[in-house]
């Protein structure tokens, strides 16, 4: 018996990983009135970044992250390796769409060394924002009707991602996302984990999506 315990606290030692919180510098010199808002965004890279890891079946990420809302008239938010960074005049339209902080996690756990193909990077993140974040059900997703329109990336492109983890193999996001990291991207994955080439699967997920308005 006292074997089996000795065998059983080996066991516990050796599987026991010390968990790391992931730390965020935010950074809002720039733009003081919008801390508030910064600091929910924290608040919610800190939480979404170990559950981005698990969905997308990654061990090692940035636990140190830099948010910085810059003050800026252009663009919305962009992510540069371990560096999240949004621009101020977003926030002031429209500072509901917080949710954009868990598109830019997502791109800081990815950290692949290529980003293209584009439409599976951008994909990728917006599926994991819209459907397991905001939780839209798949109807919500816009389509393409372009015989390659999954390549117009984000929403279109994750909904695709959503069908397939639904309906053919609910581990593709995990496989998707190693073959990007390992930099061995292409379109055989999609045969490999569904047993449809890429187009036609694309086919299939137009054809359910009008049978199922
Ligand atoms: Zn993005």
């Amino acid at each position: 018996m006292n074997k089996y315990l000795y065998l059983l606290i080996i066991i516990i030692i050796s599987c026991h990983k010390p968990y790391e919180p992931v730390s965020v510098n935010l950074n809002v010199n720039q733009v003081p009135h919008l801390k508030n808002w910064g600091v929910q965004a924290r608040e919610l890279i800190t939480i979404w970044s170990p559950r981005i890891a698990r969905i997308l079946d990654v061990e090692g990420y940035p636990h140190n992250i830099d948010l910085t809302l810059q003050k800026s008239d252009e663009g919305i938010a962009h992510a540069d390796s371990n560096a999240i960074t949004v621009s101020s005049h977003w926030i002031e339209k429209y500072p509901e769409d917080i949710g954009l902080i868990v598109h830019e996690a997502v791109h800081v756990v990815q950290l692949y060394p290529e980003f293209e193909p584009g439409w599976v990077t951008e994909g990728i993140a917006d599926y994991i924002r819209w459907h397991l974040y905001e939780m839209k059900p798949l109807e919500w997703f816009p389509v393409g009707e372009d015989e390659k329109g999954y390549e117009a990336a984000y929403r279109i492109s994750g909904g695709f991602f959503l069908w397939i983890t639904k309906f053919k193999n609910s581990d593709f996001i995990k496989i998707l996302n190693t073959a990007m990291k390992k930099g061995e991207y292409d379109e055989t994955v999609f045969f490999n984990s569904t047993g449809g080439e890429l187009d036609p699967l694309w086919q299939e997920y137009m054809q359910y999506r009008k049978a199922n308005l």
